[in-house]
């Protein structure tokens, strides 16, 4: 059982007011607050051991290298992966995912066929469509049914010997729908194809075992599991990452340089030119530890009644449909009220200090497939309440007085 009193304590900005009312913060997928542990870690690092890491003997830099290193080491024990040097610094998911995706002609040749979901994050749909036009390759998509679940039948069908590469999220950012990735995994390998799994949405969110879970590669942002922003993670299995080629080139990645030839590091230097965030890579440690610490089972648990709760309450307003609506699913729900414009009702419940999110949630193919210009979207973290999610409905309900 989590003390949600006490979580909200380590969390200052839930302290804060937005136009006069407290702030409640239901834009979670976007991006989780970060507890005072985190923030601290950052300060730490530019008050303390402020200095470029792998490079230097003195003190500062082996202090500040060690620490960046140790972080590394709990995101792979917090994941399950079994070498540290699985686990490439990023400055982000979309990094992450272009880092594959540039170098993935390797994997994708002329006429082989990738494929995506059509419930896919932009930044999970648009390097893979420069992939194909650089080699010649088809873009292949997994309808999704009026469920918001992805039609596996239809997947099955899509999966032939041209199969290259298959490239879904973990949980869709738009409507919340955790897709059966190891069903979709199992089916890609079976037909010799490599996989990428978008983690954005599930990392801080449940448990992951990345051994268990057997994707080439898997992808996650430090700012959406309660670390700071310019940080995310590239895992992938050890012969993936040895075949892919360097995604950028430049200081830390190389083994030997002369005009004539050079010579990459290993991993998982190869993928980590130049200075990287160093703070942000130390803090995202500290992300780590504190979710360790509340327990990720405990976690998933409580998002999940809050998600539950939410959904009932939420149905309770005439008119209100919600897009995803199933049982396998993260606390995000994603919703519309009869025609009314989400960005509209997103504006009024703004005005009475609730933030959610409008729009296509970048993910345009998911809202043109239920023709809708957007939706307004209510995820959820651990450390918000159903107090929180009453507050939410009475500001829809005013909203929808006000706009009907
Ligand atoms: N994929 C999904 C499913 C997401 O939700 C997001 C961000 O919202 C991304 C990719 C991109 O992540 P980032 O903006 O952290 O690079």
């Amino acid at each position: 059982m989590l003390d949600i009193q006490k979580i909200r304590a380590d969390f200052p900005i839930l302290n804060r007011e937005v136009n006069g009312r407290p702030l409640v913060y239901f834009d979670n997928a976007a991006t989780s607050q970060k507890p005072q542990q985190v923030i601290d870690k950052i300060v730490e690092y530019y008050t303390l051991y402020n200095a470029n890491i792998h490079r230097g003997v003195h003190a500062l830099s082996q202090e500040a290298t060690d620490l960046y290193e140790e972080a590394r080491e709990k995101v792979r024990a917090f994941f399950n992966i079994p070498q540290a040097k699985q686990v490439i610094i990023t400055s982000g998911n979309t990094h992450s995912i272009n880092a594959v995706a540039s170098g993935a002609h390797v994997f994708v040749k002329k006429d082989d066929e990738i494929i995506v979901s059509a419930v896919e994050h932009h930044s999970n749909i648009v390097p893979w469509q420069m992939l194909c036009e650089r080699v010649g390759a088809t873009l292949k998509v997994i309808p999704v049914l009026d469920s918001g679940e992805l039609d596996m039948q239809a997947y099955e069908g899509l999966l032939n010997e041209k199969t290259a590469f298959v490239v879904v999220n973990h949980v869709s950012n738009a409507l919340g729908v955790t897709n059966p990735v190891e069903e979709i995994i199992k089916g890609a390998h079976e037909h010799g194809a490599m996989t990428l799994i978008d983690g954005a949405q599930s990392c801080g969110h449940m448990k992951l075992d990345m051994q268990a879970l057997d994707a080439d590669f898997y992808t996650m942002s430090g700012h959406k599991m309660c670390g700071p922003t310019g940080i995310g993670i590239l895992y992938g299995k050890e012969e993936a990452l040895n075949a892919l080629p360097p995604y950028q080139g430049g200081g830390e990645m190389i083994d030997q340089v002369t005009f004539e030839h050079t010579t990459y590091a290993g991993l998982p230097h190869k993928f980590e030119a130049g200075t990287p965030n160093i703070a942000g890579g130390i803090a995202l440690g500290a992300a780590v530890d504190y979710l360790n610490e509340l327990g990720m089972d405990n976690i998933a648990a409580y998002e999940h009644e809050l998600l539950i709760y939410a959904t009932e309450q939420l149905k309770a307003i005439e008119g209100l449909k919600i897009y995803g609506d199933v049982v396998n699913k993260a606390a995000v729900i994603s919703f519309n009220v009869t025609t009314l414009h989400p960005y509209d009702i997103g504006t009024i419940v703004d005005k009475l200090g609730i933030a959610v999110r409008t729009g296509h949630h970048c993910a345009q193919p998911v809202m043109e497939r239920y023709s809708i210009p957007g939706t307004v979207r209510a995820s959820f973290a651990f450390y918000n309440t159903k107090e929180e999610i009453d507050i939410m409905v009475q500001a829809l309900q005013r909203a929808v007085s006000m706009l009907s």
